[in-house]
C-alpha cells in the first residue's frame, strides 16, 4: 500500500467508470473487475487472467486491493478456531470459526479495537484502532469461507456480527460488507444466516430500520436496570434503557422482524430474579428471543461466573413468563475466542 494509490474497493462504481471510460474500456471489463474483486476474491491485479495487460498495468497504478490475510490460528477442545487476520497497513484483528453438528458459523469483526469499552470485553481494553473497510470485512467472510472448507469440509452456514468491534459505528461499511455478501455477485448468502449484534447505539437501530433491514438484528443487552447497564456498558450513559426501547420498538413496526437479546450471565451482577423480572418487563416492547450466555473469565476479567443453580433458576422464571429463551453454550473459552475474549492473548496490544 502507498499513499498515492486509492483503495479499489472504496470506490465508487461512478468513479470506476469514469476511469474506465478515460481508457476507452468497454463496460464489461468493469463487470470482469467487479467479479474478480468480490466472487473470486483477487489479492492481485495481475492474477485477473480475463483482462488484457495494459488495463492490468493501469490499475495498478492508480490503485490496490485492501485484501486482509490470515497470519495465525488455533483450535480449542471443542474446534471452534480463532484466526488472526492482518491488514495491508499491519493491524490485526480477529474472526472465528465455530463449528456445531452440521452447521459452521463464522463470528467476525468490523472494527480494530472498539470504543464502547464493555466491562467484560477484552476488545474494549485495547481502545480504538480504526474501523475495518468494506473489503476488509467481506475478506473476513470470504477467507472463512475457504478455511471452513479446508478444516470442516463445509460452506459456512451462518455468520454473525459479533467479534471485534460496534458494526453500527461502522454502519456505511459495514452495511455494504453485508449487502455484497447477500448479492449473487459476491456471495449469495441468504440475510436469514447473516445476524448483526449492537450494544445498543439507537441511531444506528432505528437507521437500519429507515434501511428495512432483511438480515437479523440481536442488542447486546446484558441488563435491563439502568445503573447496572451503565457500570458494565458505559454505551448506556448516552443512550439508555427507554431510548433503546423506542428504538427496538420502531425497529419491530418498520420491519416485522423479531430482534434477539444477548444476556451474558455475570455472577451476583445481572443474574438475580430481580433482574430477571426487569428483563421480562423490558422485552415486552415487540416480540423476542433472550439467549443467555454463560460468562468466560479471562485472566483480566473482574466478573465471576453464575452459578449452575442461579442460571437455571433465571431460565425458568423467564420460560415461565412463555418467553423464547436459549442457553448459549459459550464455545472456545481454552482459546479465548468465547464472547467477550477477542484481543485476549493475541500480540493485537
Ligand atoms: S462487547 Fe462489543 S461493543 Fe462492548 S467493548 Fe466489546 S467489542 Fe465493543
Amino acid at each position: 500500500m502507498d499513499n498515492k494509490r486509492k483503495n479499489i474497493r472504496n470506490q465508487e462504481y461512478s468513479e470506476l467508470m469514469d476511469f474506465f471510460n478515460d481508457l476507452n474500456e468497454k463496460k464489461f471489463r468493469l463487470t470482469q473487475l467487479s467479479e474478480w474483486l468480490w466472487k473470486k476474491g483477487s489479492e492481485s491485479f495481475q492474477e485477473m487472467k480475463n483482462l488484457p495487460q495494459s488495463l492490468k498495468e493501469k490499475l495498478e497504478q492508480q490503485y490496490y486491493i485492501d485484501k486482509i490475510k490470515p497470519v495465525f490460528q488455533t483450535s480449542g477442545k471443542d474446534k471452534t478456531t480463532k484466526f488472526l487476520f492482518q491488514s495491508v497497513d499491519d493491524h490485526k484483528f480477529e474472526g472465528v470459526l465455530i463449528p456445531d453438528k452440521d452447521r459452521v458459523t463464522a463470528c467476525i469483526s468490523t472494527q480494530i479495537g472498539c470504543q464502547l469499552n464493555c466491562s467484560f470485553c477484552a476488545t474494549g481494553k485495547i481502545g480504538y484502532k480504526r474501523n475495518l473497510t468494506t473489503g476488509e470485512i467481506f475478506d473476513e467472510v470470504f477467507l472463512l469461507n475457504k478455511l471452513s472448507n479446508d478444516i470442516f469440509a463445509k460452506n459456512l452456514s451462518n455468520i454473525v456480527i459479533m467479534g471485534m468491534g460496534e458494526p453500527l459505528l461502522n454502519y456505511g461499511n459495514t452495511i455494504n460488507a453485508i449487502n455484497i455478501i447477500m448479492s449473487e455477485n459476491g456471495m449469495g448468502m441468504s440475510p436469514q444466516r447473516i445476524t448483526l449484534s449492537t450494544a445498543g447505539v439507537v441511531p444506528g437501530i432505528k437507521k437500519l430500520a429507515d434501511d428495512n433491514i432483511k438480515f437479523n438484528l440481536s442488542i447486546s443487552l446484558h441488563s435491563a436496570d439502568n445503573e447496572k447497564r451503565s457500570t458494565i456498558m458505559p454505551v448506556n450513559k448516552k443512550y439508555d434503557l427507554e431510548a433503546l426501547k423506542k428504538a427496538i420498538k420502531y425497529f419491530y413496526e418498520k420491519t416485522g422482524t423479531r430482534v434477539t437479546y444477548e444476556y451474558l450471565m455475570l455472577g451476583g451482577i445481572n443474574d438475580s430474579i430481580e433482574d430477571a423480572v426487569k428483563l421480562t418487563e423490558f422485552t415486552k416492547i415487540s416480540p423476542c428471543k433472550i439467549n443467555l450466555i454463560q460468562y468466560n473469565s479471562t485472566e483480566k476479567s473482574e466478573y465471576k461466573n453464575t452459578s449452575k443453580e442461579k442460571l437455571q433458576d433465571f431460565f425458568n422464571f423467564l420460560e415461565n413468563k412463555n418467553l423464547i429463551v436459549t442457553l448459549r453454550k459459550s464455545k472456545g473459552q481454552d482459546i479465548n475466542a468465547a464472547c467477550g475474549q477477542l484481543a485476549n492473548k493475541n500480540n493485537i496490544l
